[in-house]
């Protein structure tokens, strides 16, 4: 049980800043006890490939290498790691996992975010059938007054848009409508997307997970 004193970190497996900068807020709201860190603020680099098959077993990988990397510094602690794909019905829930590097790219290069989007328009060619999903999922593994080992998900379901339409957002929020609104990912004010996001989703049902693990742990939570 704790004694009082204690902290628990959250350790985010990203080293992407807009990510860290999201999340602490929200994770950090749960409890006093919650300091959220990145692998970055550790000065760690995890340097995982992304080679699995699917979103679980990716976000499983940096999950278990953050939690490898931070095991012997802190007492209580949660590795928290996310993948997000987005699933095309039509093309058998590709992009999927690859959904970073869709477009054809010379070996080593990423592309663009507008070359994913015009591979997937192009590939869409005169499809009827266009429903689609983005789903995030999000893998936690630490140590509390127990083992943790949770996964968790979010999705959004829609379709995928003839055209692009919108300015904000990013990847491939410009041809994404989510089911039953008249616009666009890209067409929406960014709380407005997170609201009703996969991110969004998945990060709620990781706080409520966080919250009861915490409860359980003898740790204080906030109301
Ligand atoms: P990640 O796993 O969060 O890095 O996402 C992988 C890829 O999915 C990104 O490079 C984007 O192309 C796409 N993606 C993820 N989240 C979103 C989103 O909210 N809107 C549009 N595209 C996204």
């Amino acid at each position: 049980m704790a004694t009082g004193k204690e902290r628990v970190a959250i350790v985010l497996a990203t080293g992407n800043r807009d990510k860290v900068r999201e999340l602490r807020p929200m994770l950090e709201g749960i409890s006093p006890v919650l300091e959220v860190l990145s692998l970055a603020d550790l000065g760690l680099s995890p340097g995982i490939d992304e080679t699995e098959p699917t979103l679980e077993g990716n976000a499983r990988l940096k999950a278990d290498e953050a939690y490898r990397l931070v095991e012997g510094r802190f007492d209580r602690f949660i590795a928290l790691a996310d993948d997000t794909g987005l699933e095309v019905d039509a093309l058998g829930g590709a992009p999927g996992v690859r959904s970073a590097r869709y477009a054809p790219a010379p070996e080593g290069a990423t592309p663009s975010y507008e070359e994913n989007v015009a591979h997937l328009l192009r590939s869409m060619a005169g499809v009827d059938s266009r429903t689609a999903r983005f789903r995030t999922v999000i893998v936690m593994k630490g140590r509390l007054a127990m083992p943790v080992d949770e996964t968790v998900d979010g999705r959004i379901e829609g379709s995928i848009t003839t055209a692009r339409r919108g300015e904000r957002g990013f990847g491939y929020d410009p041809v994404f409508l989510p089911e039953g609104s008249a616009r666009t990912f890209a067409e929406m004010a960014v709380d407005e997307k997170n609201a009703v996001s996969h991110r969004g989703r998945a990060v709620s049902a990781a706080s409520i997970r966080i919250r009861e693990l915490l409860e359980q742990s003898g740790f204080p939570t906030n109301p």
